[in-house]
């Protein structure tokens, strides 16, 4: 694909890797790389290792390991605290919990959700044997439009899954409303909203439940772990004998169960995580604000940022391009940087579930806003482990590209043509 990768590694004048004056410097076209270490979205954000440990001695040392132990407990109790519930149930992934609400409430048929989120939203209903329902999002917010959620209920329809994606909480009162008039459950997916408000109220209260993910990409990681957070006690009651082989209620022993609980040495690593979470979130704020300056007034260039009125963990920063305006297309920008050694990601939601097997052959579906905003959208570094300087480099690269868009996109396809040299 590329000729200069594949001749082997050019030698080019020391510390030019950041200035890029002509085509000739990118990485892309033989030039030395922007990053002498990869960038990449969606490292792990570090923990205090000394306070892990000590945790995991602990648990160790008191051989309570896992159903329910103190750690998950404690781990609990702060995650309902930051969620503003009176309940949350620790378990072993969002997956999971997702699969548990399914079976507590006694879904069948279809359940209506967005495309533009992760397939593990989609996957777990399917998993069960329901349908996933897809709808299309509101262009401006990439979030699950009302209305469209409402014209997609059939008499089969028995819930309506909102994503709180990118950490932006999604119309919860619109779509409440919704479930209401038409005897629907509603869940939300909050696995990127942890630490967010809506309307200044913690995200973790809307519909009948709320599930965070604690998997080790996420704002806040457990290695793997995940959370159901509600204000219903029997709800409550019924995911967590559920998520432990039905132990615990008679009556749910009827429905038998799983085993979805997390582990003392998850909850370890979520209670270290969760220490940290207000230091992730400046970390993050701060390349915000690094991309926000960086790539200000760069025509056909928008960042998604969240509103500045409400509080937020600032995990991810997608930046949309417009090809139209640019000359310069999301796929081969992308290219292009991920030569210069900064691994950006399409993402979360991009592809779009209703593109991605098994939901493509059997249905096919018209998602206008969804499938623009996927094609549309990189997702850019963020964390503790990104610093000013990475952020500066990657905006004065992206500067560059998009400044020289429609000569670097001819060049591109005639040495696509050519093959490697
Ligand atoms: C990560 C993610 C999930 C799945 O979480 P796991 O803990 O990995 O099972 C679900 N939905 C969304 C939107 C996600 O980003």
């Amino acid at each position: 694909m590329n000729a200069a990768r594949t001749a082997g590694p050019p030698a080019p004048a020391p510390g030019r890797g950041a200035l890029k004056r002509t085509l000739d410097d990118l990485a892309l076209f033989g030039g030395r790389a922007a990053f002498l270490r990869p960038l990449s979205v969606g490292t792990p954000n570090p923990v205090d290792r000394v306070r892990l440990y000590e945790r995991l001695d602990w648990a160790l040392d008191n051989q309570w390991l896992s159903n329910g132990g103190p750690l998950c407990a404690e781990f609990e109790a702060r995650v309902a605290d930051l969620a503003g519930t009176r309940h949350a149930v620790a378990t072993c992934n969002a997956t999971s919990a997702l699969h548990l609400l399914v079976r507590a409430a006694g879904l069948t048929g279809e359940v209506i959700m967005p495309s533009l989120t992760f397939a593990a939203t989609a996957h777990a209903v399917q998993w069960l044997g329901l349908t996933p329902v897809f709808c299309d999002v509101d262009p401006r917010t990439g979030l699950i439009d009302p209305d469209l959620a409402r014209a997609a209920v059939t008499p089969r329809t028995s819930a309506v899954i909102g994503v709180h994606l990118w950490g932006r909480p999604c119309d919860t009162t619109a779509l409440e409303k919704l479930a209401a008039d038409h005897g629907l459950h509603l869940f939300l997916d909050a696995a990127h909203a942890l630490g967010c408000t809506h309307g200044g109220v913690p995200v973790g209260a809307a519909g009948a439940a709320e599930v965070f993910s604690f998997h080790a990409t996420k704002v806040v990681g457990a290695f793997e772990g995940g959370a159901i957070v509600t204000d219903d006690d029997a709800l409550a009651a019924r995911v967590r004998a559920l998520a432990n082989f039905g132990k615990g209620l008679d009556e749910v022993s009827q429905a038998g169960g799983t085993n979805a609980k997390m582990s003392e040495a998850a909850a370890a690593m979520g209670l270290t995580s969760l220490d940290a979470l207000p230091a992730y979130v400046e970390a993050n704020q701060a390349c915000q604000r690094g991309y926000r300056d960086g790539l200000a007034r760069i025509p056909g260039l928008t960042l998604r940022l969240p509103d500045d009125t409400e509080r937020h963990n600032h995990q991810y920063t997608v930046l949309e391009v417009d090809e139209h305006v640019t000359g310069l297309g999301r796929d081969l920008l992308m290219e292009l940087l991920r030569a210069e050694n900064a691994l950006v990601l399409p993402p979360i939601g991009s592809p779009p579930c209703h593109l991605l097997e098994p939901y493509r052959s059997r249905q096919a579906y018209a998602l206008p806003h969804t499938e623009a905003l996927a094609a549309r959208t990189i997702s850019l570094p963020t964390g503790p482990g990104v610093g000013p300087e990475s952020v500066r480099r990657l905006c004065e690269t992206i500067r560059f590209a998009v400044a020289h868009g429609a000569e670097l996109t001819a060049r591109h396809r005639r040495t696509d043509r050519k093959g490697p040299a």
